[in-house]
C-alpha cells in the first residue's frame, strides 16, 4: 500500500442526518433506487460538490469518482467548457418552448459524426428515448412484439420492465408491480449471446416482431461484452425478418468512441437511442435513424411524441460544449490508453496474487467480477452470491477515498478529468482493497 490513506471509518454524520430527513420525503429517501446504497454498507453519501475527477460529500470527505453520475461525466465534474456554455445561456432564459439554434447545433454534431443517423428527436431522458424508439419500431413495422435480452436495461417504461419467464423462450414477466401482464406479453426476453434462442423466437413469432433491442455494450448488469459476430448475426436475422434492430447507446454513445457501439461492431442499426453523455450532465435523451423512419414521427407522421422541455436550451448548451471536446483529435485514444494503464496494472496484481476476481474493461468502462470465469456474456454468468465481495470492496474503497457506483452490478467509468496520479492512487487503493476483501472473506 504505497502512500494511500486508509481511514478507520468514514465519517457520515451529516449524510446520515440528511438521509433520515430524505426518508420522510422520498420513497427510500432517494429519487432513483440504486442511490439508496442498499447493495452496499451504510447510508448514501450526500454530495456537496464535484470538481474534475473528485466528489466531496457533506461531511467533507473527498473521493476520486468512478461513478461519474452513472456515465454522463466523460469530462469529469464541473468541466470548464460546459460550465461556460451553460453560464452563457443562463442570462438568456431557461426555456422557451420554441425552437432554438442550439438544437440544430447539437443535432448536427451528432448527425454529422454518427454515420447511421440522418434525423433525430431530442427528449429529456434515456427512458423517454427508448419508449419512443419502441413506439416508432411498432408503428413502422405494424407489429407489436419486441425482443429484449435478460440483463439489458433500457429505462423504466412499461414495455421494458420485463424479465424472462421460465423455460427456454417465453413471453416476458413484468419486473415491476404496476406493469400490466398484457404489456409484458408483448416483450420476449432471451439470454444474451444465444443465437439458437433468437432463431427460435423468429421461427415462432416472425411476423409479430417489431424490433430486437440491445444495449450497445450491455453495461447495466455487469459488463457483458458481446462477440462482434453475434451482433452481426442479430443484424442479419432482423433484416431477414423485416424487424428493426435498436441499439440502446444511452451509455455507449460517445463513450465507446464517436460512433458508439455501432461503429465498434461495424453494424448499422435501424434506430439508435442516446442519453447520458450527449447532455453533458444535463437531462437529455435522443433517438434517431434514417430520414424515412424518422418521418413517421409527429408532426411529419402518425407516431405521437412530444416534450415540454425537449431540446431545452440550457441542456443543449451543455451537450454542445461536451461533444465539441469529445470530437477533438485523440480524445478517445487518450482516454482509453489511460483506462488500459489502470486496468492492466490491476490485472497484473490479480494474476500475481491469484485472486478469484476478473477485471473486465472496454473503452473507458470497467467492471470487477468476483469469479474466475474469464468470459462473461450473459446475465446468468453472474453469481449473485459473489456480491458480498463487492460490498466489502466498496466499503474499503470509500475509506480510501475512491467512489464506485454503490452496487456490484454497476460498471465504473474513467473520465478525461482523471489524472495519471488519480489512477495510480486508485490502483494502489484497489490492490489494498482486494487484499482486504480476500483476507476478510477467508476469516468470515
Ligand atoms: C441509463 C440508461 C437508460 C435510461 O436512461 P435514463 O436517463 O436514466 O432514463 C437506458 N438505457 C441504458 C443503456 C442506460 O444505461
Amino acid at each position: 500500500m504505497k502512500g494511500i490513506i486508509v481511514r478507520e471509518r468514514l465519517n457520515r454524520e451529516k449524510s446520515e442526518e440528511l438521509f433520515e430527513k430524505a426518508k420522510g420525503l422520498f420513497p427510500g429517501g432517494v429519487n432513483s433506487p440504486v442511490r439508496a446504497f442498499k447493495a452496499v454498507d451504510g447510508c448514501p453519501l450526500f454530495i456537496a460538490c464535484g470538481d474534475k475527477a473528485y466528489l466531496w460529500d457533506e461531511d467533507g470527505n473527498k473521493f476520486i469518482d468512478f461513478c461519474c453520475s452513472w456515465g454522463p461525466l466523460i469530462l469529469g465534474h464541473n468541466n470548464r467548457g460546459i460550465r461556460l456554455a451553460v453560464a452563457a445561456q443562463l442570462g438568456k432564459g431557461l426555456s422557451y418552448g420554441a425552437p432554438t439554434v442550439l438544437e440544430n447545433t447539437l443535432a448536427e454534431l451528432i448527425i454529422n459524426n454518427v454515420e447511421h443517423i440522418e434525423k433525430l428527436r431530442f427528449v429529456s431522458s434515456g427512458t423517454e428515448a427508448l419508449m419512443s424508439a419502441i413506439r416508432l419500431a411498432r408503428a413502422y413495422t405494424g407489429r407489436d412484439k419486441i425482443v429484449k435480452f435478460e440483463g439489458c436495461y433500457h429505462g423504466h417504461s412499461d414495455s421494458l420492465l420485463v424479465k424472462a419467464g421460465s423455460g427456454l423462450v417465453t413471453l416476458g414477466k413484468t419486473s415491476s408491480a404496476g406493469v400490466p401482464d398484457s404489456f409484458a406479453q408483448q416483450t420476449i426476453v432471451i439470454g444474451l449471446g444465444d443465437s439458437a434462442a433468437i432463431e427460435y423466437v423468429f421461427s415462432q413469432f416472425a411476423d409479430q416482431i417489431a424490433a430486437v433491442i440491445i444495449e450497445g455494450i450491455p453495461a447495466n448488469n455487469g459488463l457483458l461484452i458481446q462477440e462482434k459476430g453475434y451482433i452481426k448475426f442479430l443484424r442479419e436475422i432482423t433484416e431477414q425478418h423485416k424487424a428493426m434492430l435498436i441499439f440502446d447507446e444511452v451509455i455507449t454513445g460517445f463513450r465507446l468512441g464517436i460512433g458508439g457501439a455501432a461503429a465498434y461492431y461495424g453494424v448499422r442499426p435501424d434506430i439508435v437511442t442516446f442519453g447520458k453523455i450527449i447532455g453533458g450532465g444535463m437531462p437529455v435523451g435522443a433517438y434517431g435513424g434514417s430520414k424515412a423512419l424518422m418521418s413517421m414521427i409527429s408532426p411529419d407522421g402518425p407516431v405521437y411524441q412530444a416534450g415540454t422541455l425537449s431540446g431545452n436550451p440550457v441542456a443543449m448548451s451543455a451537450g454542445i460544449a461536451a461533444l465539441k471536446q469529445l470530437l477533438k483529435p485523440m480524445f478517445y485514444e487518450k482516454l482509453e490508453r489511460k483506462t488500459r494503464g489502470m486496468v492492466t496494472a490491476v490485472q497484473q496484481h490479480i494474476t500475481q496474487q491469484g485472486y478469484e476476481v476478473v477485471l473486465f474493461s472496454i473503452g473507458s468502462m470497467f467492471w470487477f467480477s468476483f469469479s474466475t470465469q474469464e468470459v462473461m456474456r450473459k446475465a446468468e454468468d453472474i453469481d449473485p452470491s459473489s456480491m458480498h465481495r463487492h460490498k466489502l470492496m466498496h466499503k474499503i474503497l470509500l475509506r480510501c477515498g475512491v467512489y464506485f457506483g454503490p452496487s456490484g452490478y454497476e460498471v465504473g467509468f474513467v473520465s478525461s478529468a482523471h489524472t495519471a496520479a488519480d489512477l495510480r492512487y486508485t490502483v494502489e487503493v484497489i490492490k489494498y482493497a482486494l487484499g482486504q476483501v480476500f483476507q476478510e472473506d477467508i476469516v468470515q
